[in-house]
């Protein structure tokens, strides 16, 4: 009977034999940068190293993500490591996809290398023979929730609901079976050192805007036209003026860009589409900024006699790491790059549709390094391939060591430690509710409230 050290120890050098595969499926993903959803030649990549372990993957769920599982020797419960496989579009990133202009600028690819490192060295060292319950490897889609109007286009024809990856998974019934679920994310903030958990990450919402002016001569005759391009304009400065009214504490962050600014220079604009989020700390604090930032985006259809359609669509909820999976993950962190590259962090502005699933389930999204530059900008890249690829590798199939070892003992702690915030179907009830499509005339007369 091996010890847990013991088939820990096999593990660790399982991965390290497989070092120059891991490292290079990272380097080819990073390399082969995809949207979210439409992660096919990644996906592909996935299933065939899953295939090559002697697991069967099921493909094509939620259109693209890729999930494979392993049994334990006998029952217990059911973990999920995770891995996001989507790049998103930041222009002047050198590895950018010229055709979609899809960067792996938040190091996703290392989250896949991370999880397929994994899974080699759980089925190398033949620790699912020491572990209870069942290890599942899910590679998933759409982390980054952007090319909107492609997804809304795709939820109209059908093909998805939700628009991240995760929140689909899960409408669809593919963590119906998983008790907890982890995963580790690509970090290159100094200050997160080589491994980082945070006890939260901002929670958001999604809203996708269309001003409608009128169309006219822009120089023959402009007084004949709407100019839905200064509506719009009205509509983000008065959001910037109610910047001053989010409490610290809140974290809110709203950052509208515009997709569609008019359609040829010579004629006023007729047609203006902005997308935004509204990212905050609590489900309350976004309702609340929510609210303001529509109030602000009429504002501007009110100025010109524009109208304004709003339409507010579920983002992703607030996370919570949960601290017994932290606890476990910290030792066998500290285990891998030392105690002084360790950190303890607090709260984080980003969001993730992890949050989404710590709603339902213990959950987990620690960091760790190996990347430098700026997340979502041109400059980040992988600095330390052996610590982006390889730290995750070892550290999510260390983890699940832990947690499934002797009938599941500690993932049964976790459980019985931590009772999840909202059934699934409440969380599919409560995403479905903040969706909401609101048609304003800003140019419909306003009561007469007499002489
Ligand atoms: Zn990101
Ligand atoms: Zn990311």
């Amino acid at each position: 009977m091996r010890t847990k050290e013991h088939v820990k120890r096999e593990i660790l050098a399982a991965i390290d034999r497989r070092a120059d595969q891991i490292v290079g499926l990272g380097e080819r993903i990073r390399r082969a940068p995809e949207l979210g959803f439409k992660e096919v030649k990644t996906a592909r990549l996935v299933e065939e190293a899953f295939a090559g372990l002697g697991l069967a993957p099921k493909t094509g769920l939620a259109l693209t993500a890729v999930r494979a599982e392993a049994r334990g020797s006998a029952d217990g419960p059911t973990l999920a490591l995770l891995g996001e496989l989507d790049g998103l579009v930041v222009s002047g990133h050198s590895l950018a996809d010229p055709a979609t202009g899809a960067a792996h600028a938040c190091g996703h690819n290392a989250q896949i290398a991370g999880l397929l490192g994994a899974a080699m060295g759980l089925l190398d060292a033949k620790a699912m023979e020491a572990l209870s319950g069942r290890a599942v490897f899910f590679a998933v889609p759409a982390e980054e929730y952007g090319d909107v109007e492609w997804r809304a286009d795709q939820a109209q024809q059908g093909r998805l609901e939700f628009l991240s990856g995760k929140a689909e998974l899960l409408k669809l019934g593919h963590f119906d079976d998983v008790d907890l679920a982890m995963m580790i994310h690509t970090t290159a903030r100094p200050e997160d050192r080589k491994a980082v958990v945070d006890v939260s990450n901002n929670g958001c919402i999604v809203k996708t805007v269309r001003y409608i002016g009128r169309a006219a001569h822009a120089g023959g005759a402009p007084h004949d036209g709407i100019n839905a391009l200064y509506a719009a304009n009205i509509g983000l400065s008065a959001i910037n003026a109610i910047r001053e009214t989010f409490r610290d504490e809140d974290s809110i962050r709203v950052h509208p860009i515009i997709t569609h600014g008019g359609s040829q220079v010579n004629v006023i604009p007729a047609e203006v589409r902005l997308e935004t989020y509204v990212r905050g700390k609590t489900i309350e604090a976004i309702l609340e900024a929510s609210v303001k930032v529509d109030r602000a985006l009429r504002a501007g259809a009110l100025a010109l006699g524009a109208k304004v359609e709003i339409a507010t669509l579920p983002g992703y909820l607030p996370l919570r790491n949960n601290e017994a999976m932290a606890k476990i993950f910290k030792e066998n962190a500290v285990g891998l790059v030392g105690e002084a590259e360790f950190a303890s962090g607090d709260h984080r502005p980003g969001s993730t549709d992890m949050g989404d699933l710590s709603h339902v389930m213990p959950g987990l999204h620690p960091y760790m390094g190996g990347a430098r530059g700026g997340h979502h900008a041109a400059d980040f890249e992988i600095a330390d391939p052996v610590l982006a690829y390889l730290g995750p590798a070892k550290a999510l199939a260390l983890t699940a060591v832990d947690l499934l070892w002797d009938g599941g003992t500690l993932a049964r702690d976790v459980l019985r430690s931590s009772k999840p915030r909202m059934t699934k179907e409440e969380y599919l009830k409560f995403q479905r509710g903040l969706e909401r499509r609101e048609a304003f005339d800003g140019g419909a007369p306003s009561p007469v409230m007499g002489r």
